[in-house]
């Protein structure tokens, strides 16, 4: 038996939040928060902050009428890792992890253009081992409290795949979700824009309790961005390198194609990265770089 330092009771309390941020925060202090540098190894994320989405919240159903059926909603996400189990969508809670790229990271990637900074990139590559793993250790730290928890995207039928109207859309979207669990709303580039910004990854977590959700101070899907909220800015679709961003939107496979383009030039640049892509030059030198703009 596990021993529980909180038990089923208080997590379920107002303070949870905190709770889970401070562990979340731990782990990002911990080892497995490094960029694997062996000239700079430092820090690959700043501290992390938690959103929380009840599930079955209407956006959920929202976002596959509009995705498709084959984006999951939460219980069906959950039911995958969980089969047996007889619960109902309003008994789950969505728990998104926002982890901010550092200042250093920050600074490099926007002196940069037309081609990322290696820092940038090097929190790209690891993020899986950074990010993912933060998701598996608060999903542990949930199921040892007596929990079900588990994380979407590491599914093994999780996937990525071409879509009429998305160009490319995903089983699992953690951008949707952080924008249901009241974390920020969609830029004219698609990234979210956070309380810090949209130089970040994200990261989530279902687990079958009610936490304390998160409230949404917003109400339009894009209504943080300066190009949709008052028809000025276009700052992303000027950094981009090979024109992907217009007033029509991103274009995904334009996109995709210069991250792919990337990968011969960071082998040659930087051997020990080997398989490496990349770009979010869209991401920094923006005015919603590391804040809602006008907030
Ligand atoms: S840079 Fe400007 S147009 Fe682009 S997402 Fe940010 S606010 Fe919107
Ligand atoms: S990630 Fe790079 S290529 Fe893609 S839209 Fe942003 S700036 Fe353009």
């Amino acid at each position: 038996m596990v021993h529980l330092s909180v038990n089923q009771r208080s997590l379920e309390s107002q303070g949870v939040l905190n709770l889970l941020e401070r562990e979340a925060a731990s782990f990002m202090d911990g080892p497995a928060n490094d960029n694997r540098s062996t000239e700079k190894p430092e820090k690959a994320y700043a501290s992390p902050f938690l959103g929380v989405a009840a599930g079955d919240d209407a956006y959920w159903e929202k976002i596959a009428q509009a995705a498709g059926e084959r984006h999951w909603q939460p219980l069906e996400a959950f039911k995958k890792a969980f089969p047996q189990s007889q619960i109902m969508a309003g008994q789950l809670s969505v728990l998104v992890m926002v982890c901010p790229q550092t200042p250093e990271t920050i600074q490099d990637q926007k002196a940069s253009s037309g081609f990322p900074a290696e820092r940038w990139i090097r929190s790209r590559f690891y993020h899986e081992q950074i990010v993912g793993a933060l998701c598996e250790h608060l999903a542990g730290y949930l199921m040892n409290l007596g929990y079900l928890a588990m994380v979407p995207d590491h599914l093994n039928d999780f996937t990525v795949y071409p879509h009429e109207r998305f160009q490319l859309a995903s089983t699992w979207s953690h951008r949707h979700a952080a924008f249901v669990a009241g974390q920020g709303t969609f830029g004219l580039c698609d990234a979210l824009i956070t309380k810090v910004g949209k130089a970040h990854r994200l990261g989530t977590v279902i687990v079958n309790c009610r936490l304390p959700v998160t409230p949404r101070s917003y109400s339009q899907t894009y209504e943080y961005c300066l190009f949709y909220s008052k028809g000025s800015c276009h700052k992303c679709a000027k950094r981009c390198p090979v024109g992907a961003i217009s007033s029509a939107g991103h274009d995904k496979n334009l996109c995709q194609g210069f991250l792919n383009s990337t990968k011969a030039i960071i082998k040659e640049k930087s051997p020990d990265l080997s398989g490496a892509y990349g770009c979010g030059l869209c991401q920094t030198n923006v005015p919603c770089e590391v804040r809602v703009p006008g907030h």
